[in-house]
Order: structure tokens, then C-alpha cells, then sequence
């Protein structure tokens, strides 16, 4: 089979093919949007658990997510019913953590510090001044440092509470591997952006329905044609445009956004362009590990996100309450990120040491209701490559290594880490530099 109609062709419907999609397809061209997977969202999908159905991990997003909310929005999809928002606010379960209050991101921050209560003052202090220190020399470092690096004056108890955990979430890297500009380019965005950037919204709704269902729909209605279970297999490089062949035939489209992963991109695009697809292929990544506890005698957590100490004998880094989120009742999702240590060790070893972790978080704390023999282990995931490891100076590769093709998704060459805002950014970019050219 081959067809001409098909102008534009968008492998992979992660969320930065999808962003790639809804953007050629506005401007008018005609959109192929094929993915290996039988349904659209990539890394950030949701999958039958039994009667269940459960996020390929719990995802974050933040208020600076500007682009990932606007794309909800054009698609239908409403954030205002689909995600939770609320200030920042980092609580363990004994009550301590940073609370931001609501208002202006940069006094709220301010506001949140001083009002720290379980921190020292001096530590309190510290951390103020260091964090203006870094709005003054405009959230800009040197590349090659860490962010237990950068942060080498901060108070250990501030690293703790705060540095560590904010890290391995926006980075999914450790702090003594983490690149420190991209930490900071992150803080600048949720910190000296608009009202609200940096307030945590939580999804309410699987997300399948965030976005990859409705801008599937939205796509479809205008006329794209989806082909789920097509893997791509070989780019063919014609006169003008490209072939795109897979197992079933082959398309000639008059240009490609290549939004797969960076391994399956580098394979695509080595007869191409050997050198791109080296630095492709050359990402090294971390995993993300879930947890899914069900407690039948669960009580509402004062928070639906609850920080959590971690350390060598503790995985998770952050709890959530599914039911509280609109999701399956008395569920918890326990999130393990940069999580290779417990990979190695094993799933079954991964999931005692989070119970542990809990049963000890826990103990003495009638608020929580928590029995270990009561508790029942739901499900538990490991996605082995959830993120490429965001180290200092990587090098990432290029969204246009050739001509008529670009390339999305949350590895390319940006300022941001593997995120869903990264994916989406990628693929608004790739879209309009085709549409442009
Ligand atoms: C467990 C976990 C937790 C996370 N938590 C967060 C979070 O809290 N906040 C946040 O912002 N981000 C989070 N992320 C990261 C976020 O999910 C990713 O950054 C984002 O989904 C990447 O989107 P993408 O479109 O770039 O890539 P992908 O989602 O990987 O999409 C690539 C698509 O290409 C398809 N494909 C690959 N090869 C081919 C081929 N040859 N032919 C056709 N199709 C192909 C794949 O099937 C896939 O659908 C998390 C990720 C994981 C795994």
C-alpha cells in the first residue's frame, strides 16, 4: 500500500507527538500519527490493573506547565475539572514540610520559608538567602555542576526536606548526579513565573483522559489518520520528503516528526545521520518504580501528596491518596524515583521496604489507621527507562538532524528535564518548524 495524501507523518503518540499532531493539523496539513502501541500517551498512559485502571505511574504536573495546560484546553480537556490544584506543599506525615501559601509565586515562596516552623530559623534563613542568591545571578550556573554541588552552603536539613525530594521529582535524578542548571531553570519557571506556577496539580482522572484520548478524538475529527500498532521500521530518505515504512506498507509523506523514543529514533535515523543517532543512543536513563497499596481501614490523608523520608532502607519519596484524587478508594500509590538501586534488588524486595517504610511513617499515628497485615499490594510497576538521567552538561540530541524531518520528545535538546512539558514543548516546536519551512 501506498498513499500520497498523507502530508505530514508523526511517529509516536506520546505527548510529544500528539503536541506535534494538533499543531500541523490546525495549520492545515493532513496528519499520519502512527505508534507502535495500540493506544495513544506513550510513557504517560493508562492500563487495565484488573478492574482497575492505573497510570503507567503517578505523574506531577506543576501551574508552569503552561504549554501542557494550553494543549488540554484546545483539545477540550478541561484542568480546571481534570487536575487538582494547590500551593506547593511538601508535608511528611508527622506534619513537618514546607507549605507554600496561595498568592505571587516569588512571595508565596518567601512567605512559605519564613513560616517553616519545623525548620531551624537559621535554616529557614539559609535558604532564603542562598535562593536570592540564585535569582541574582539569573537562576544561571556553571553547566558542570551537581545540585549537591550547588547547594553546598544549604543546611543538611534543608537538603533533606526539600532540595532532595524537589529534585528527584522535576530531575528523577539524585541530587549528587543531577544537573544543577536544569534544577534551577525548573525553579525559575515555577518561582519567578505567573500567579500560580508553582502550585502542584495532581490529576483527578486517568490520564488517558488528561489528554492522549481527547486529542486523539480532537484529531480524528479533523481528519487525521491514526494507525495504532504500527512500528515504524525504516525511514526512507525521497527527492523530496520521506518514506516511512512499516510492516504493513509504506507511506510517502512530504516531512516526519520523529517523536518516538531516542533509542528507536537513533536506530530510524543511523543510516541518515550516524552521528545523531550516537548521541541518541548514548542517553543512559533512570527508572521510576510504583507502588500500589490498597489499606482497608484507610482514612483521608490531610493531603493527597505526602512527602516521605527516603533513604537507603526507605524507596519512596512521595505518597498519594487515589481515592481523594478521584481515583480507586482506600488506593495509595507509593512513587520510587531514580530508583535503580531497587531495581536491582527486585521488585518483591522494593515493595517489603515500602511497607516498612510506611508501617514506621506511620506508627503511633492514628490519623493513618495503618495496619501492615491489613494492607493489601495492588499492583507494582517499573518502567526501567521512565526518564533519561538529567546529569550536568549532557548532551542531548538536536530536533533537526535533516532536512523535512524533526525530531520530539522529552530528550531533545532543551532547557527542561524528561517532563511532560519537555515532551509537549518538543512537539509544538518540531510542528511549527515544519509548518514554517
Ligand atoms: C513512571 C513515570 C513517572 C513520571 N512522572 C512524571 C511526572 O510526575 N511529571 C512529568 O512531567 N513527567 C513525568 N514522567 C515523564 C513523562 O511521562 C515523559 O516525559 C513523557 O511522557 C514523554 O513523552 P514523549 O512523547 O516524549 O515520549 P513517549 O511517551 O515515550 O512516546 C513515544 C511514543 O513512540 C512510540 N514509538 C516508539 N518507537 C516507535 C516506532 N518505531 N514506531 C512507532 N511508534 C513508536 C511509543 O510506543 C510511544 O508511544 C514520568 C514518566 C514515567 C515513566
Amino acid at each position: 500500500m501506498s498513499t500520497q495524501a498523507a502530508r505530514v507523518a508523526v511517529i509516536g503518540a506520546g505527548w510529544a507527538g500528539l503536541a506535534a499532531a494538533v499543531e500541523l493539523c490546525a495549520a492545515g496539513r493532513q496528519v499520519l500519527l502512527l505508534d507502535m502501541a495500540h493506544q495513544p500517551g506513550g510513557r504517560a498512559r493508562s492500563l487495565a490493573q484488573g478492574d482497575l485502571l492505573l497510570d503507567n505511574g503517578q505523574h506531577i504536573l506543576i501551574g508552569a506547565y503552561r504549554d501542557t495546560l494550553a494543549l488540554m484546553r484546545r483539545v477540550g480537556a478541561s484542568p480546571e475539572h481534570l487536575l487538582h490544584r494547590s500551593p506547593l506543599t511538601l508535608r511528611y506525615p508527622d506534619g513537618s514540610g514546607l507549605v507554600l501559601p496561595p498568592g505571587p509565586a516569588l512571595l508565596s515562596f518567601a512567605r512559605g520559608v519564613l513560616g517553616w516552623r519545623t525548620m531551624p530559623w537559621r535554616d529557614r534563613v539559609a535558604l532564603l538567602l542562598q535562593a536570592s542568591r540564585w535569582g541574582l545571578q539569573g537562576f544561571r550556573c556553571d553547566p558542570s555542576l551537581t545540585v549537591q554541588a550547588l547547594c553546598r552552603g544549604l543546611p543538611a536539613s534543608v537538603m533533606q526536606a526539600l532540595i532532595e525530594p524537589l529534585c528527584v521529582a522535576a530531575l528523577n535524578t539524585p541530587a549528587d548526579q543531577a544537573s544543577a542548571q536544569v534544577l534551577l531553570t525548573v525553579l525559575k519557571d515555577a518561582l519567578f513565573g505567573p500567579r500560580g506556577s508553582a502550585d502542584l496539580l495532581l490529576p483527578t482522572a486517568p490520564l488517558q483522559a488528561l489528554l492522549p484520548d481527547p486529542a486523539l478524538a480532537w484529531l480524528q475529527q479533523r481528519g487525521t489518520e491514526w494507525r495504532p500498532g504500527a512500528r515504524v521500521q525504516q525511514l526512507h530518505r525521497l527527492a523530496e520528503g520521506w518514506q516511512v515504512r512499516t510492516d504493513e506498507g509504506q507511506d510517502d509523506v512530504q516531512g516526519v516528526v520523529l517523536a518516538c523514543s531516542a533509542n528507536e529514533a537513533g536506530r530510524l535515523l543511523a543510516p541518515h545521520a550516524p552521528d545523531w543517532a550516537e548521541t541518541a543512543q548514548a542517553l543512559r536513563y533512570e527508572p521510576i518504580v510504583t507502588v500500589w497499596l490498597r489499606n482497608p481501614a484507610h482514612r483521608a490523608w490531610p493531603e493527597p501528596m505526602l512527602a516521605l523520608q527516603a533513604d537507603a532502607q526507605a524507596p519512596a519519596q512521595f505518597g498519594f491518596d487515589l481515592g481523594a484524587l478521584g481515583g480507586p478508594a482506600n488506593t495509595l500509590a507509593l512513587v520510587i524515583s531514580g530508583a535503580a538501586p531497587w531495581v536491582a534488588q527486585g521488585l518483591p524486595t522494593t515493595v517489603a521496604a515500602v511497607r516498612r517504610q510506611l508501617a514506621q511513617a506511620f506508627a503511633g499515628r492514628s490519623e493513618f489507621d495503618w495496619d501492615d497485615a491489613q494492607v493489601e499490594l495492588v499492583a507494582v510497576r517499573a518502567e526501567k527507562r521512565a526518564t533519561f538521567a538529567c546529569t550536568p552538561a549532557l548532551q542531548r540530541p538536536s530536533a533537526d538532524p535533516l532536512p523535512g524531518l524533526r525530531v520530539a520528545g522529552d530528550h531533545v535538546a532543551g532547557p527542561y528535564p524528561a517532563t511532560l512539558e519537555g515532551a509537549v514543548r518538543s512537539g509544538l516546536a518540531a510542528a511549527r518548524a515544519l509548518i514554517t519551512s
